[in-house]
Formats: C-alpha cells, sequence, structure tokens
C-alpha cells in the first residue's frame, strides 16, 4: 500500500463521519454563505471540515483561548475554497496562528538596492509560501463570515494566498490544469491586474480593493473575496475575471448568493 493510497483513504473516513450538530450549528450561525450552498455543497464542505481539523494545527496567540467555535469558523471558510476540486487540503500549511484582534508583526521591508526599512505593523492575517503558518485575526476573521456580501473576508483572502502556493510560486497563478488555461489566465489577469493599478493611481471606484493593485498575489487574494463576497458586482464590471474563477474554482456563486451584493459602482 503506497502512502498516497493510505492517505487518500483516511480522508475518505474522516469525509464520511457524521458532522457533530453542535459543530453544524456553529457554521449556520457564523458563516451565512454556508446557509445558501446547495445541500451537496454543503454535505462536501463539512467533509472537507473534517479532513481540514484533522490535518491542520491550531495555536491560540495573544491570550486566545482556542474554542470550537473558531476552529469551525475559520476551517468552514477555508474549505469554500476547496468545493468542487481535486484538493490535497492546502499542502503547505500545517499551523494556523490565531490571535484575538490584530497583532503586531515586527517585519523588515525591502525597498530596493540595498536599502532596508524595518518597523513594527499592526496586521490583520498574513501567510507566506515558506512559513508554513497562517495568522489570523480571530475579531475580523469573524466579522468577515458575518457578512457575506461586502467582499471583504480576511480568511478567504489568506486561504487564498495558500492556493496560489501550490504550484510552488507566488505570482497570482494558482495550479491549472492545461497551457490554454494558463495562456488564458495570464492574457485575462494581466489585463485586469494593469486595469486595478490604473484605478488605484487615479482614485476610480473599483468593485475591487485596490490593495489587490499591490502585485499579483495580492490580485488574486482579493479578486477571490469578492468573487466569493459580490459576485454579482464583479460578474457586471469584469465578465472575463469572473468567469476565470469561476472555471478554476468550478463554482458560481451568483447561483447562490443574494440577488444584489449591497455594492453598486
Ligand atoms: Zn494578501
Amino acid at each position: 500500500m503506497t502512502f498516497g493510497f493510505s492517505k487518500k483513504r483516511r480522508r475518505q473516513q474522516l469525509q464520511a463521519q457524521p458532522f457533530p450538530a453542535a459543530w453544524r450549528s456553529i457554521i449556520n450561525r457564523n458563516f451565512p454563505i454556508f446557509r445558501r450552498l446547495p445541500a451537496p455543497d454543503q454535505i462536501e464542505l463539512l467533509g472537507h471540515v473534517h479532513v481540514f481539523l484533522a490535518e491542520k494545527h491550531f495555536e491560540g496567540c495573544g491570550g486566545l483561548e482556542l474554542t470550537d467555535e473558531i476552529r469551525i469558523t475559520i476551517a468552514a471558510q477555508a474549505c469554500l475554497l476547496l468545493l468542487h476540486r481535486k484538493t490535497d487540503y492546502y499542502p503547505q500549511l500545517s499551523s494556523i496562528l490565531v490571535y484575538p484582534t490584530s497583532y503586531i508583526a515586527h517585519e523588515k521591508r525591502h525597498l530596493g538596492a540595498n536599502i532596508w526599512e524595518e518597523g513594527d505593523e499592526h496586521r490583520l492575517g498574513h501567510t507566506g509560501r515558506h512559513l508554513g503558518s497562517l495568522v489570523l485575526a480571530w475579531g475580523d476573521a469573524r466579522r468577515s463570515a458575518a457578512d457575506p456580501s461586502d467582499g471583504r473576508n480576511l480568511v478567504l483572502h489568506e486561504f487564498a494566498h495558500q492556493l496560489d502556493f501550490e504550484d510552488y510560486t507566488t505570482d497570482g497563478t494558482p495550479a491549472l490544469a492545461t497551457k490554454a488555461e494558463y495562456r488564458s489566465w495570464a492574457r485575462v489577469m494581466g489585463r485586469e491586474f494593469a486595469a486595478l493599478r490604473t484605478a488605484a493611481e487615479t482614485g476610480i471606484p473599483t468593485v475591487l480593493d485596490i490593495y489587490g493593485a499591490e502585485n499579483p498575489a495580492e490580485f488574486f487574494a482579493v479578486v477571490t473575496e469578492a468573487f466569493f463576497e459580490c459576485p454579482h458586482a464583479l460578474r457586471a464590471k469584469h465578465p472575463e475575471l469572473y468567469a476565470a474563477f469561476a472555471r478554476f474554482f468550478r463554482q458560481d456563486p451568483i447561483q447562490y448568493s443574494t440577488a444584489s451584493d449591497h455594492r453598486t459602482f
């Protein structure tokens, strides 16, 4: 028996376990997007949550005591990104560190040539390709889940970065199936990223958070937030971008989102 086979079987067994009613009511209460999903997707998501909780290590930081509510609310959001796709459950991620609210990170930033800037920065979340961990502020993770249509979701954002890392690069392009898909992805993303940079420079209102203009990796994470949280506005203003994300995620959030996303542009 190969390791791969036993991992697959273990995951199938986890997915098939009954889902505790108390956990399900946490998801129903804290993550309204879940309530709108078609029943088969709900079942698939709960199966993923079992695997996620078994394979990822959660750690409370800054005095936060971990609870089922914290673990389940974060896991459910992370697993929304895994539906309908062949997944290895964020293979480069082993730990999720959770702070009560924003936390201070000591950063050394490269500004160019030999210039570095060091300082403390307040953060809500972070992950990195070589870190093996993902950091979240619980207050914001909970608020993100509670409002399903404001286009902002810290947890979806950080886990989108993890999807980007699956092909061992941080370039805003997740692992795609064919060369044709890569070509089409590069064409659409290149144009849309440039448009967001222009919007950021000129102050034109946009459905996308202008933080996505930082670099292609942030662009992918920011579009993921909008794709799940304001799909109507995203499809109306950026139809090709919406179509590319629908192909990658194998989901069409318009099918299960409310008629309006609250946001108009
Ligand atoms: Zn980011």
